[in-house]
């Protein structure tokens, strides 16, 4: 076991029990009451919903899982649910994924139930069978055709071999009691293999597993049906149910609800929500999706079943899961990346501590960016997760005095993970508040989960009395007295050598961000993640904050909540955004803009932009700026683009003055972040190079 918990745990004279934090424990009261479900009483109205760490192919791997699971149990999460797990090798989501068919599958996952029980904890596994979403070319689904984010056409499967995929699951369920899983989560939704079966965009079938709705749904209620009879009543069984598909085709709530009511006769305890297929193209779990923006979808369920329902997508606060269950919209919630942001999340928010809760930015960058890499599952603000047994935060043997310089994420980190060591420790910042880039996209629409990131700093430093100096930006005679320094000083822009750079009309990101005046025809150069995000920003009038507001969220992506309609989705064309300004966002490269951008959200980003009206050009090659606007040459055809501002956002370059001084007088220092390399640094490699370089203070 780690013990970062420990060392992170606010201590109980740190514990204020004032009159707000009392009013804000009442606030958040639902969350903590019990629940009975079938034989088990969940001590709270808290999921940690499913996810995919990939420490269950890794070596050691399941000693690690129930390291990670026993932490979040531990502290005090109601129900954890495993990432999904394959009822046979078909069903894989890729090749050599975890599997469980036989007995020894089942004993390797004992150590993971030992661990949580022992911890207080229930915990539940998910099977899941990837049908035609399987990355393998031995995938299966109802009907013979491909997915399109898989480059293999799946094999049909006769009525035998879908009684074999039945049997399949049943022994799935059976091994998982064996191995002393509380419980099932049947996964059902999101365009997998029991999805499949349900919608005529998969199914062709005209034997008894397709056809009509009925047909459709006979996969899914046997699955139900086989698996209560095989586990007997005791065993718990959810069923993610899709609730909104968000594809043509898909189901509408009339067929939901009637398979609801089929699925809890069939012997379902718990109905979780889903929503949309892998392959939809609207967001649903991105940073700018606004927070809850599903629950509406689960209280249509509840209103329609018996059992309890689970809300989930984008809830990442205590304050928003408790509104969700004193809304009377679920009955519990389920929230999985914020369990990676944060393990302590349920036993700060019991102790009355939301405000030093790590909140999930929902950024993908560390998580599913990683999954879909084939990397192992992290997270951006807690580099910790899924690493508990690799990185340790002890106590330093000998405490030292500390200064870091720069308060952008890389030096949060590295103050906070020091502080947490016991070494006494000095922030230095040049300007006038903490967060150093964070504060240019945190003011991004879309983006605004990053004051959370903010919030928990600053809390956390004051906590753990850090000492800051703002608008101090620290000499070599200020560092004289420490014992040893972290130089986190940054990045600045890199500025581009074209004709005219100097002309009025260019600015630098930065200094649009702080309010430069940017005119209504805007030249962006340089398309990598801050050129895209400027872009965002510009493209939004001060009074349109984007989608933050469920109901502008609905609008702008054509979702039918009535779900009348197939999938969930409006008929009618999806009125493009008003955009504020007309913009231009350029690259030299003739690659698609925004390639660099993360795997399950650079989709949603060109889209955006797309949408909002901006021309995005790539194989630019600049020629000048002048009165007239910018020159460019674009695959060899001459135009000028009359702009009345250019925003340069090409890269950065590193700041790090004070390492030749401190080298120069013997001072012991570690460079980290942008300061050591800014060819695309961001938070997360930031972050990380933060914790590892306080770390690793002690053995310096
Ligand atoms: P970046 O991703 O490296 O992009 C720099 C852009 O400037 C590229 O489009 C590059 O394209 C262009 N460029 C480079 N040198 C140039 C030159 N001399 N003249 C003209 N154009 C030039 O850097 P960034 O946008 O500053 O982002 C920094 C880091 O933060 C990156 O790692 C990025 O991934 C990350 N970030 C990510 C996100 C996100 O994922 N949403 C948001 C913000 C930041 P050409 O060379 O083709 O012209
Ligand atoms: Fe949340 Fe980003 Fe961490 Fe994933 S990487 S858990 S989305 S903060």
């Amino acid at each position: 076991m780690s013990n970062h918990t420990t060392l992170n745990s606010p201590n109980s004279r740190q514990v204020e029990t004032s009159q707000a934090q009392r009013t804000h424990s009442k606030a958040l009261a639902a969350l903590f009451e019990p629940l009975q479900v079938g034989a088990l009483t969940l001590k709270n109205r808290i999921i940690m919903g499913s996810m995919h760490t990939g420490l269950e192919e890794s070596p050691q791997g399941f000693e690690r899982l129930a390291v990670f699971y026993e932490e979040r149990a531990r502290h005090q999460v109601g129900l954890i649910i495993t990432g999904g797990i394959a009822p046979n090798s078909e069903g894989r989501v890729v090749a050599g994924a975890c599997a469980m068919i036989t007995a020894d599958d089942a004993r390797e996952h004992q150590l993971v139930t030992d661990a949580v029980h022992n911890a207080g904890g229930r915990i539940c596994m998910q099977i899941l069978h990837a049908g035609r979403y399987a990355y393998s070319p031995e995938l299966v689904a109802p009907s013979a055709i491909q997915s399109p984010i898989t480059p293999f056409e799946p094999k049909a499967l006769s009525a035998g071999q879908i009684e074999q995929q039945l049997n399949d699951f049943v022994r799935c369920a059976t091994l998982a009691q064996q191995a002393g899983y509380d419980g099932v989560e049947v996964m059902g939704p999101e365009g997998y293999f029991i999805n499949q079966f349900l919608v005529e965009h998969t199914n062709k079938r005209d034997d008894e597993w397709g056809g009509d709705f009925a047909g459709r749904s006979r996969f899914a209620l046997e699955v139900v049906r086989r698996i209560r009879k095989a586990v007997g009543s005791d065993f718990l069984i959810i069923f993610r149910i899709s609730v909104v598909d968000l594809i043509g085709k898909g189901s509408t709530f009339a067929q939901t609800s009637e398979l609801a009511v089929g699925l809890e006769a069939a012997g379902v305890d718990i109905l979780n929500t889903g929503i949309g297929w892998h392959e939809a193209r609207i967001p649903t779990i991105a940073t700018s999706v606004p927070r809850g923006a599903f629950s509406w979808a689960t209280r249509k369920l509840k209103q329609v079943v018996s059992c309890p329902v689970v809300a989930c997508n984008r809830i990442n606060t205590p304050e928003v899961a408790a509104q969700i269950i004193r809304d009377g919209a679920a009955d519990l919630v389920s929230m999985a990346r914020p369990f990676l942001a944060d393990p302590e999340f349920v036993s700060k928010a019991m102790a009355g501590q939301s405000i030093h809760i790590n909140t999930c930015i929902g950024c993908n960058q560390a998580c599913l960016d990683h999954t879909f890499a084939g990397k192992l599952t992290s997270c951006l603000v807690n580099p910790l997760a899924c690493h508990e047994t690799e990185i340790l935060i002890t106590k330093a043997v000998r405490p030292l005095r500390v200064a870091i310089v720069g308060a952008g994420p890389a030096g949060l980190a590295a103050a906070r993970v020091a502080a947490l060591c016991g070494h006494k420790v000095e922030l230095f910042e040049a300007s006038k508040e903490i967060g150093g880039q964070f504060n240019f996209a945190k003011r991004v629409p879309g983006k605004e989960e990053f004051y959370e990131t903010l919030r928990f700093f600053e809390h956390e430093l004051a906590r753990l009395e850090v000492k800051i100096h703002l608008q101090k930006r620290a000499s070599i005679v200020d560092l004289k007295a420490f014992d040893s320094v972290i130089l986190a000083s940054g990045v600045k822009p890199r500025w581009p050598n074209i004709k005219g750079i100097d002309h009025s009309m260019v600015v630098g990101y930065q200094e649009v961000y702080q309010g430069a005046e940017v005119g209504k025809r805007v030249a962006i150069i340089g398309a990598g993640g801050i050129g895209f995000d400027t872009a965002e920003y510009l493209n939004h009038a001060p009074s349109d904050t984007g989608t933050t507001e469920v109901s502008a969220y609905i609008k702008e992506w054509g979702i039918d909540t009535s779900l009348e309609r197939p999938g969930g989705l409006q008929t009618q064309a999806v009125k493009p955004a008003s955009a504020a300004r007309q913009i231009y966002l350029l690259q030299r490269k003739t690659s698609k803009l925004g390639a660099g951008l993360g795997k399950t959200t650079g989709w949603i980003h060109r889209l955006n932009l797309h949408k909002r009206g901006v021309t995005m050009l790539g194989g630019v090659s600049y020629q000048r700026i002048d009165d007239d606007g910018l020159h460019v040459e674009v695959e060899g055809q001459y135009q000028c683009l009359a702009v009345d501002t250019v925003v340069i956002c090409s890269g950065q370059e590193s700041v790090n003055e004070l390492g030749p001084e401190l080298a120069a007088c013997g001072k012991p220092f570690t460079v980290i972040g942008g300061a050591q390399v800014a060819t695309e640094i961001d938070a997360k490699r930031a972050i990380s190079e933060g914790f590892k370089a306080a770390i690793a203070l002690d053995s310096a």
